[in-house]
């Protein structure tokens, strides 16, 4: 099961990789709607506590980002790319990002694979829902195919290629989100059956925020 985080990334914010500072909110000195200093206190009826506004009272809630993205299949091989920006400089990543206002779970999927790929997909079934509680983030893939056997790096990426399944670089992807991803992918081939996967990626307490493989997966559902 799920264990509760609170308090900084252990790894601290200079680390090499991604760490968001979710649930940080003493980060949170200046109202977003006002400019006005924060306070960090409890407020009333709640038990966390989050930074309040001074002068206009609004309290600054922070909420977990979703990361959309696209596990495409072409010829028994996976589309990876090569960050070519930071974090994770230089290592292997399913084209994923950020989720827009606007646009919906599948629409961000189609998009980051654009831009990072330059790749015109098309989604066919949610492939994994995975939880990050640490850094306040959820990963939703999509298991996508190419719409035209083109693709090439976008600016974010230094290269884009085909990877078998024996040939996954594991020890140099971008995150564990993808470990795992394409862990339960490869899995799933070799038994013959794709599912739909929910986990919670736990990190190992006192391992390092670059270690992607020191984590755990939980309370994984498969259907
Ligand atoms: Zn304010």
């Amino acid at each position: 099961m799920s264990s509760t985080h609170s308090g900084p990334n252990p790894g601290g914010p200079s680390s090499s990789v991604a760490v968001h500072s979710a649930g940080n909110v003493r980060k949170i000195n200046f109202c977003q709607w006002c400019g006005g200093p924060t306070k960090h206190e409890i407020p009333d009826g709640e038990e966390k506590i989050r930074a309040i506004c001074t002068v206009c009272d609004k309290i600054a809630y922070e909420n977990p980002k979703m990361v959309v993205g696209c596990l495409i299949e072409h010829d028994n091989m996976v589309l990876l790319c090569k960050r070519k920006i930071q974090p994770s400089y230089g290592l292997w990543t399913l084209p994923a990002g950020y989720m827009e206002i606007g646009e919906s779970a599948t629409e961000g999927a189609i998009r980051e694979t654009w831009e990072e790929a330059c790749a015109e997909v098309e989604v066919l079934s949610p492939f994994a829902q995975l939880d990050i509680p640490l850094i306040g983030q959820t990963y939703v893939i999509f298991l996508a195919r190419l719409k035209k056997p083109h693709f090439s790096p976008g600016p974010e990426s230094s290269e884009c290629r085909l990877f078998s399944l024996d040939d996954i670089p594991f020890d140099s992807l971008a995150f564990s989100s993808m470990v795992v991803t394409l862990k339960l992918y490869a899995e799933d081939v070799k038994a013959g059956q794709l599912k739909f996967h929910y986990g919670i990626i736990n990190k190992k307490p006192g391992t390092s925020p670059s270690d992607i493989h020191a984590y755990t997966l939980d309370y994984h559902l498969q259907s």
